[in-house]
């Protein structure tokens, strides 16, 4: 018996991609999140300035340059970086589903969604 893989969508909020589940068949077009979590928190102006640090620091560099999240967060608030760095990296997986960044784990580009430990950011540029 073959079956029709479920639609998936990205987390507006987490950038994590999630399947449909029945309990959404109803409202599918509008379910924007994955979770009651990640929709309490949705995405603010915070975020949309993480994304928008993320492309100007690697803008700046060499075509293949890659950044650290810590690099990033450190830049938005050197004191309390670590604060920021889960919402570093949910910006990183936003822009992976844009089709801006790629996230690398030992030099290659990897599923945000199943990424675990230490990552790297690296622009996607027009070839
Ligand atoms: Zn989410």
């Amino acid at each position: 018996m073959s079956r029709t893989p479920l639609p998936r969508r990205t987390c507006e909020c987490c950038g994590r991609t999630f399947a449909w589940r029945r309990k959404w068949a109803r409202d599918w077009e509008r379910v924007r999140y994955c979770s009651d979590r990640c929709r309490r928190s949705g995405t603010g102006a915070i975020d949309r300035r993480l994304e928008a640090r993320i492309l100007e620091r690697l803008d700046g560099r060499a075509a293949r340059s890659t950044a650290c999240p810590s690099e990033i967060a450190r830049t938005i608030d050197p004191a309390a970086w670590r604060d920021h760095l889960e919402p570093v990296r949910r910006a990183a997986r936003r822009l992976v589903a844009a089709g801006r960044l790629e996230i690398l784990q030992n030099g290659r580009a990897v599923d945000p969604d199943t990424a675990r430990g230490p990552i790297r950011l690296r622009l996607v540029r027009d070839r």
